[in-house]
C-alpha cells in the first residue's frame, strides 16, 4: 500500500474514533502519530484487497459458527498463527476483526472460523460460496511467539478453539509436547476436535454439562493436569475474555507464562484509532498493533471486559432491524448479499 493510499484509508477512522470512543483527543493523536511512524519505517507490509474477495467454501460447524475458506493469496502466503484480519462485507459494513483460522497458502486459501454474535456477522454468515466480501486487509497483529518451550498446554474456549489451532500446531511443528484442552458449553457446540487431535500429544475435551468428554470448564482440566504432577513451560489460550481471565488466574501460582489473544473493539486495526486500547502491566498497549497476545498475568480483564460491553445496547439495537429487515425480505436493505 502507498503512503498516500494508507493516509486515505486511516484519516476516515481517525475521525470515526474520536467521534465513537471516550479516547482523549490528545493521546489518541499521539498514538495515531507513533503508529504511523511505526507503519511507515516498520517493514511489515499488509494487503488491502479492494478487490472483492471470493467466498470459495463455506461450512457450518456448529449452531451459528461458520467456517469460510476465501479467495485471498497474497494474505494466505503471509499470515503466522496468531495474526487476524479486518473485511467489510459492504460499503456500510462494520469491519469485522477475525484471527486467522488456517491458510493454504499453494492454493491461495485463507480460512476464518466466526461465530454469528451481531448484525455485521449474520449478515457475513448470510453470505454463500461464490459470494463475494468488499474488502480485506490482513495479516495484522503480531505472529505468535513459537519456540521450544518443552511442554505447552494450548487452550480454546468455544469459538476461541479454531484460532488456537495453527498456534498449537506450530508449536507441535516446533518440538513441543502438546496438550490441548477445549472447552464447550455442551456437545452440540464442540469444534475441530480432530484438527486440535492431530496437532496435539494428548487432547482433553471438556463440556460445561458433562455431554461430552470430562464435565467442568478448561481451568478444571489445566488444574488436573498441573496437578498430576505435568511439567508446564507455557500456556496459550484463546476464548471468551472470562475464560482467559480465569486460565492465567489459575496459572499464576504457578509462574507458568500464559499467553492470551485478546479481542477488544476495534476500528481501523493498525494503531492508528486506539479504540482496540488495553491495559497490560499498566501501560496502555493497541491490540492491533502491539498484541493481539499479551501476557495473561498482566491483563487488566475487567476493564476489556467493561469496554466491550459500551456499544451492546447499539448492538442490540441493530441485530433488532437487521432481523426485522429480514422478516420483510431484505437482510440488507436491499444492497446485495441477503441469502438464507
Ligand atoms: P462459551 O461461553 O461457550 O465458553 C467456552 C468455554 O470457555 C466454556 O465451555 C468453558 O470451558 C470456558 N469458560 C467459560 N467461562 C468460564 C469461566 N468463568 N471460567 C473458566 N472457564 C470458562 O464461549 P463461546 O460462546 O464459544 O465464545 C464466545 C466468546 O469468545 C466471544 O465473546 C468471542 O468474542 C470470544 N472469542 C475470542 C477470541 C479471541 O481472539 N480472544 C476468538 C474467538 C472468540
Amino acid at each position: 500500500m502507498t503512503l498516500l493510499g494508507l493516509l486515505v484509508y486511516l484519516l476516515p477512522l481517525r475521525l470515526e474514533a474520536s467521534l465513537s470512543s471516550d479516547w482523549d483527543t490528545r493521546a489518541g493523536l499521539w498514538a495515531g502519530l507513533s503508529s504511523c511512524g511505526r507503519l511507515l519505517f516498520s517493514r511489515q507490509q499488509y494487503h488491502l484487497r479492494r478487490l472483492l474477495t471470493k467466498i470459495l467454501k463455506k461450512q457450518v460447524l456448529s449452531p451459528g459458527i461458520k467456517r469460510f475458506e476465501l479467495d485471498a493469496a497474497e494474505i494466505a502466503r503471509k499470515a503466522l498463527p496468531g495474526q487476524f484480519v479486518v473485511l467489510r462485507v459492504n460499503e456500510e459494513g462494520e469491519r469485522i476483526p477475525l484471527t486467522v483460522a488456517d491458510t493454504i497458502p499453494d492454493r491461495g486459501i485463507l480460512v476464518i472460523v466466526f461465530q454469528e454474535a451481531g448484525k455485521s456477522t449474520r449478515l457475513l454468515g448470510s453470505l454463500c460460496e461464490g459470494d463475494t466480501i468488499l474488502d480485506l486487509i490482513g495479516p495484522l497483529g503480531r505472529p505468535s511467539h513459537i519456540e521450544k518451550f518443552g511442554t505447552v498446554v494450548c487452550i480454546g474456549g468455544g469459538v476461541g478453539t479454531p484460532e488456537i489451532f495453527p498456534v498449537a500446531r506450530a508449536l507441535k511443528q516446533a518440538g513441543n509436547k502438546v496438550i490441548s484442552i477445549i472447552g464447550f458449553r455442551n456437545k452440540d457446540l464442540i469444534l475441530m476436535a480432530d484438527e486440535m487431535e492431530s496437532v496435539s500429544d494428548e487432547l482433553i475435551v471438556a463440556t460445561d454439562d458433562g455431554s461430552n468428554g470430562t464435565k467442568g470448564f478448561v481451568t478444571d482440566m489445566l488444574k488436573q493436569v498441573i496437578d498430576r504432577g505435568e511439567k508446564v513451560d507455557h500456556i496459550f489460550a484463546v476464548g471468551p475474555v472470562i475464560m482467559m481471565k480465569m486460565v492465567s488466574k489459575t496459572s499464576e501460582p504457578y509462574k507458568i507464562p500464559t499467553v492470551v489473544s485478546l479481542n477488544p473493539i476495534m476500528l481501523d486495526a493498525t494503531g492508528m484509532c486506539g479504540v482496540c486500547r488495553v491495559e497490560v502491566g499498566g501501560e496502555t498497549k493497541l491490540a492491533c498493533v502491539d498484541g493481539p497476545e499479551f501476557d495473561g498475568h498482566k491483563v487488566d480483564f475487567d476493564l476489556l471486559m467493561a469496554r466491550l460491553r459500551t456499544y451492546l445496547p447499539e448492538e442490540k439495537q441493530s441485530l433488532e432491524l437487521f432481523e426485522a429487515a429480514q422478516k420483510i425480505g431484505g437482510c440488507c436493505g436491499g444492497k446485495g448479499a441477503c441469502h438464507a
